[in-house]
């Protein structure tokens, strides 16, 4: 490497006193060097807890060079040194459990609940991953052609990078790479610059302590800004596998098809929850506020506005006040903090604003609507629990994805109105519709178009063998099962011809 200092160290471990500051590439880990590094924050303390090096363009290449060395005997592996190598991860994930929920709370401001969902998470599409390399199956067709044979396989795409966010770093980031190192590819993480520990650093330690060939997972931390266009834009990237804003993505899609990798994005959401009159209006309540405050409402797949039946709009306003008021809000130090800090202080400002702006435009501020006092620290990152009544679709905190703990309360009139405010917005990545009636329900479930819609449950679900994605400005393709499986392989046709042709030359 150009830049290249001495690796830092050979003994990995993974708590929160480790020395994180280190670029990870071809199974060597590289100190700063003269390149800059980048601060990492606790956003409940609001204090520098490690820092990591900026990567540069020149490590991008370095990166993408080991990953295609490396990939090339990878693939040539059987099914079962591929698999045992995943398992091994998965096993290592409960090793260091507890390192892991340290580093998420302190790092991405995660909850202890948040932090296990998220550790549990993970842990199932690893374990789903560890059965994709016996299951990259093909198959064999009949052809039109007298005398011939169709053979069609599966091989790994080649290179992936992967480009997660800050808001379930570690499962957003391990959900492509576990699937993309199972099917026999090498990696490249471009970490989230607010997480590049659990989004990147500490994902590669685990394949490391785990025995992966050198240079099959590599991480580059650095500003998206900087060197993203690199991550996303190599000669060498077969598969750009992006997770976060819309915005983002379609920038991130165009180095992709430019140089004419697949685009595996998951972007932006702003999820509908509809309530009718006759849900169960206690289970509406208890799933509402958990789909809406989970993880202070960081969520792609948060509910961002209730669409709520005016027959129980009153009732369903008073309680969602009374659930709001009652989680405990702080530093998720404390192991009772259920909502804790916002990731940074840009995003708390653009909740808070469009609260503000919110209520400017006529809505009610029911609750909430400001920071939450943390011992210690002079500028809270904890956003109160917030609920907004008397809310139109188009006012600020309903249009746009929120992000933030915030209840939105839109009142409807009918299922079609219910129908069309849920659609009326450019994502189409979850929502959830509260009936006593399944068919009822069903029939709105139906026509939203969106990629998940979830029944009488409201909509932060993710499973290791059911599709994950968005339609519309949500994305393109799916996680899970074999649905990643087929994003991160190609497909190859192989003809045969047993017998030989008649050619009329
Ligand atoms: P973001 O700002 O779009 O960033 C996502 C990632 O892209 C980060 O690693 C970022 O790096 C990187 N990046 C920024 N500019 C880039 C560029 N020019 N080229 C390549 N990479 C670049 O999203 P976020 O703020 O981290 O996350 C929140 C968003 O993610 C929300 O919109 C949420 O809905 C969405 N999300 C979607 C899903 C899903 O499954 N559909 C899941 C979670 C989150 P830096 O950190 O260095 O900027
Ligand atoms: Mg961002």
């Amino acid at each position: 490497m150009s830049k290249q200092t001495q690796p830092t160290r050979s003994e990995p471990e993974l708590s929160t006193a480790a020395d994180w500051n280190a670029l990870y590439i071809d199974g060597k880990w590289h100190g700063p060097g003269d390149r800059g590094t980048l601060d990492v924050t606790d956003p409940s303390t609001r204090e520098v807890w490690t820092e990591v090096p900026a990567g540069t363009e020149d490590d991008v290449d370095e990166a993408y060079a080991a990953a295609k060395r490396a990939q090339e005997s990878w693939a040539e592996k059987g099914p079962d040194r591929r698999a045992e190598l995943v398992q091994t991860v998965l096993a290592l994930l409960d090793e260091y459990e507890a390192d892991l929920l340290e580093l998420l709370v302190t790092e991405s401001g995660s909850s202890q609940i948040k932090s296990d969902l998220e550790l549990d998470t993970a842990r199932g599409i690893v374990g789903e991953a560890a059965s994709f390399p016996t299951r990259m199956s093909g198959d064999i067709r009949e052809s039109v052609m007298e005398g011939k044979e169709h053979l069609v396989k599966r091989e790994p795409a080649g290179v992936v990078a992967v480009i997660p966010p800050w808001n379930f770093p570690f499962h957003l980031s391990v959900r492509a790479v576990a699937p993309a190192v199972a099917t026999g590819n090498g990696v490249v993480i471009k970490p989230a610059t607010d997480t590049p520990v659990t989004s990147g650093l500490a994902i590669a330690r685990l394949f490391e302590l785990a025995g992966a060939p050198p240079g099959l997972v590599n991480v580059v931390p650095g500003k998206g800004s900087e060197i993203g266009d690199r991550v996303a834009g190599h000669p060498d990237v077969d598969v750009v596998a992006f997770t976060g804003s819309t915005e983002v993505g379609r920038h991130v899609a165009k180095q992709a098809v430019d140089t004419l990798a697949f685009p595996a994005l998951e972007l932006g959401g702003n999820g509908p929850n509809v309530v009718l009159e006759d849900a169960d209006l206690d289970n509406a309540l208890s799933a509402g506020a958990f789909g809406t405050f989970a993880h202070q409402g960081q969520v792609c797949i948060s509910i961002n506005r209730h669409l709520v039946h005016e027959d129980i709009y009153d009732e369903y306003v008073a309680g969602m006040v009374e659930k709001a008021e009652m989680i405990p809000a702080g530093s998720v130090h404390e192991a009772s903090s259920i909502v804790g800090p916002i990731i940074n202080e840009g995003q708390r400002d653009q909740i808070l604003d469009y609260v503000e702006d919110t209520v400017e435009q006529g809505a009610t501020l029911e609750t909430g609507g400001d920071t939450v006092p943390v011992d210690g620290v002079d500028d809270s990152l904890v956003v109160e629990p917030t609920v907004l009544s008397d809310v139109d679709n188009d006012m600020t905190a309903a249009c746009n994805e929120h992000f933030g703990p915030v209840a939105p309360i839109v009142p409807v009139s009918s299922d079609e109105e219910a129908i069309e405010l849920a659609n009326a917005t450019e994502y189409g990545l979850a929502a959830s519709v509260f009936s006593g009636d399944r068919n009822r329900a069903e029939d709105i479930a139906d026509a939203i178009d969106a990629g998940m819609v979830h029944i009488n449950d409201q909509p932060i679900n993710d499973e290791p063998h059911v599709p994950f994605g968005g339609m519309k400005a949500s994305g393109l393709g799916r996680y899970n099962g074999e649905y990643i499986l087929e994003e991160m392989t190609e497909t190859k046709w192989i003809s045969v011809q047993r017998e030989q042709r008649n050619y009329p030359m």
